[in-house]
């Protein structure tokens, strides 16, 4: 059940929370950042967000599951849970704005540390939240069973719209980066469809809109053949690092350098069955997200240097867990292949000439 119009919904929250890009008095002042989502299809990214909007029709009816609490970062990693509540799309923002008012006013403000949502959820309890949502809100209807895809889509390739006659392409950008030129790049190829491209949550590209007769043309286009690949290798596909240490004051490690250059050298070295997610973070405020990869690493000093700590196990379903800590740079590339061989079915690449 795709919505078609699943940025209606963002666009009409955003204004809300914004009082229409004028600024809104009602929550500029936060205990820390809030983040708002909203997910179209089923297989859903959206769990590390404050509040997650997931669609499930109720007796025929599309609207929306709620899912509260989802943080990643530096004080803890943890998914969001069911409010066991269940809006029609219109009661949206207003059941955002009860949310954001009770942590407003309620959550902590002397120890910023403690001061995300989850951390304030987690001290009232789900079932006490919902009753004070009620007290607020009204009553809310029952989530009729939110369902996640387990198994989520790729983007990458060319695939068919549900509008008669038109595709999309979802493109490989290698570890997110995008410089002016790869822009224009972007800009150029959106010319297929109808000048629109949009991002993903693991930082490719999607070109929407394009005719049929147009597809070989976006199949042997020098920008894809060289930059932007319509079908990537099995690490690079599900590579996603933050800003690390080129932009970034917080960062420790040089998370997109480290990231393209063992990506490389993985997909020399293994033959590795379907795509792994590996999320790169330079510094514990978790950017990259770590704890979403199925192998997740987050940038640490070591001894002598810098290294990496690692998670395995995350997914858009469950946080991952701590697998080692303090690798380090040099010895880093040899940890990963031998958790890519136990645990995702990785084998060594045999070179005859050797
Ligand atoms: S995770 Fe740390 S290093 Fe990476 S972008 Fe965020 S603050 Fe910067």
């Amino acid at each position: 059940m795709d919505l078609e119009y699943t940025i209606h919904y963002v666009k009409k929250l955003d204004a809300y929370l914004t009082d229409c890009y004028r600024g809104n008095r009602e929550f500029s002042n936060l205990p820390r950042k809030w983040n708002t989502a909203v997910a179209g299809a089923k297989d859903n990214f959206l769990l590390h967000n404050d509040i997650v909007f997931h669609p499930v029709r109720r007796w025929g009816t599309m609207g929306f599951g709620v899912w509260i609490g989802g943080v990643l970062s530096s004080q803890m990693n943890a998914y969001a849970v069911p409010l066991n509540a269940w809006v029609l799309p219109k009661d949206m923002s207003r059941l955002t704005g009860t949310i954001i008012k009770l942590w407003r006013d309620n959550g902590e403000r002397d120890k910023r540390p403690k001061g995300r949502f989850r951390l304030y959820l987690d001290s009232v309890g789900v079932k006490r939240f919902r009753e004070m949502v009620v007290e607020e809100y009204g009553p809310l209807a029952r989530d009729p069973g939110s369902k996640f895809q387990r198994k989520p889509r790729s983007h990458f390739g060319i695939h068919k719209q549900k509008q008669e006659g038109l595709y999309y392409a979802g493109i490989h950008i290698p570890v997110g980066r995008l410089d002016v030129v790869d822009l224009h790049r972007l800009s150029i190829l959106s010319r297929y469809g109808k000048g629109e491209v949009r991002l993903t949550e693991d930082q490719n590209v999607i070109l929407v809109n394009i005719p049929e007769d147009q597809l070989d043309f976006v199949r042997k286009d020098v920008i894809i053949e060289r930059y932007f690949p319509l079908e990537p290798g099995p690490v690079a596909a599900g590579t996603v690092a933050c800003t690390g240490s080129q932009f970034c004051g917080f960062a420790i490690t040089d998370t997109k350098g480290d990231a393209e250059r063992i990506a490389k050298e993985l997909e020399y070295e293994l033959e590795i069955p379907e795509e792994v997610k590996i999320h790169w973070t330079g510094c514990p405020n978790s950017c990259g997200q770590a704890y979403m990869g199925g192998i997740g690493l987050t940038g640490t000093k070591v001894k002598d240097g810098l290294g990496y700590n690692i998670t395995v196990g995350g997914s858009h379903l469950q946080v991952g867990e701590e697998y080692k800590k303090g690798v380090p740079l040099d010895e880093l590339k040899d940890v990963l292949k031998e958790i890519l061989i136990e645990r995702f079915d990785a084998k060594l690449r045999k070179f005859p000439h050797l």
